[in-house]
């Protein structure tokens, strides 16, 4: 059974293409970037190269961009980094209650060191109000963050406009465009963004690397101490083999991106109508056209997410529920509930996720085997049972 892989938004395969370029940075290029004899000075080129293709795919200048081991750290590195370069400013940080977690969890530790964390609500479809966060602004406001799209719901913020409200009050503006980059045009100056990070494996590129840009003249404290790499903003010898395949991902997603928009869209509206045509009393989730591409966000009434999950993994179909990510923890997504939705919907959510290797017969299978699925484990439910 071939296996349908449809959950892109947690992870990517690496690109043969990219693992290819990396390759060398084991072996024959192995030196220590730091080091000045040859051997480093081949390192320290790949680490450059790649460098200027991040820059390049975002419409920043090379020295704006600063390699980090993923994500993460990109968006611990920007909220932590601009409240402690600038808390002698002010202690108020915006951001969303639809934030991925390493967002949240940031603030959450600001908050118990004295900072002051305003978490803006959404409306239904997951879209941060511009002018929400125009009203939040006070005189002690350091930092907004925002993400460009959600990982969840797949709702593409408008980052363009509360830029512009960020920079006409003078405060530094956070983007976290890890769904974004490397899947729809992404450009800092258009989304007047200070900070922006990035991820690689959620664009072909090898897992534990990413960059965080940091606008020309933005103060932010470094989180690792050390050695000079990053122009000691990030200490520590740098992941070349990582770093260059970032780069080599980067510069191959920058040539497909458009076309695999447009075809990404047409497979993801035929996924979204055939199942909301096969299954009743099933909604989507987040916005039906500032959307990305790739996503399906849907909430099935009367199952639940992870029963849909694990019977469509016995069918060799790869998805993702917004509800429980662990057994040990049963709370439904913090993103679903901001959106509105009542517990048991939350419960009851799947996400697809397409990406390059994804075709039309692969939405055909899900068509296939989750109306199936769906009507098999209503038929055991006692939440429907309980309604009839
Ligand atoms: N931000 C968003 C929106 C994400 O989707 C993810 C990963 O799921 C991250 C941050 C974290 O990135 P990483 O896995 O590279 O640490």
């Amino acid at each position: 059974m071939k296996r349908v892989y449809l959950d892109h938004a947690a992870t990517t395969p690496t690109h043969p293409e990219v693992v290819k370029a990396m390759l060398p940075y084991f072996t024959d290029a192995f030196g220590n970037p730091s080091s000045i004899y040859s051997y480093g000075q081949e390192a320290k080129g790949g680490i450059e190269e790649a460098r200027s293709k991040v820059a390049e795919l975002i419409g920043a200048r090379s020295e704006e961009i600063i390699f980090t081991s993923g994500g993460t750290e990109a968006d611990n590195f920007a909220l932590k980094g601009i409240a402690y370069a600038n808390g002698h400013k002010g202690n108020h940080i915006i951001t969303t209650s639809i934030e991925h977690h390493a967002v949240m969890e940031a603030c959450n530790f600001l908050e118990r060191r004295g900072f002051s964390i305003t978490y803006l609500p959404v409306d239904g479809y997951g879209l941060v109000d511009p002018d929400e966060v125009k009203k939040a602004i006070t005189d002690k406001t350091i930092l907004v963050s925002v993400m460009h799209a959600s990982n969840e719901v797949g709702t593409i913020e408008p980052v363009e406009e509360i830029g512009k409200i960020a920079k006409e009050a003078g405060v530094y503006f956070h983007t976290d465009a890890v769904q974004t980059v490397g899947h729809i045009p992404v450009n800092v100056e258009e989304l007047k963004v200070d900070l922006l990070s990035i991820s690689g494996h959620k664009l072909y590129g090898p897992k534990g690397v990413g960059a965080l840009y940091v606008r020309k003249g933005t103060r932010l404290v470094s989180l690792m101490h050390g050695g000079e790499q990053e122009k000691r903003r990030r200490a520590g010898t740098e992941n070349v083999p990582a770093i260059v395949g970032l780069g080599k991902a980067v510069e191959l997603a920058g040539q497909t991106m458009d076309m695999e928009a447009e075809r990404l869209s047409y497979l993801r509206d035929k996924l979204i109508e055939g199942l909301v045509e096969r299954i009743d009393h099933i909604r989507l989730n987040g916005h039906p056209a500032r959307r990305l591409p790739n996503n399906v966000n849907v909430s099935v009434d009367f199952v639940e997410g992870e029963s849909m999950l694990l019977n469509l993994d016995l069918e060799g179909i790869c998805a993702s529920t917004g509800s429980a990510c662990s057994s040990s923890n049963l709370e439904p997504s913090h993103v679903l509930l901001a959106l509105g939705l009542p517990h048991e919907q939350a419960h009851g959510s799947l996400r697809f996720t397409l990406e390059q290797e994804n075709t039309e017969k692969d939405v055909g299978r899900v068509l296939e085997a989750l109306p199936r699925i769906v009507a098999r484990l209503r038929a055991m439910s006692p939440l429907l049972k309980s309604i009839k």
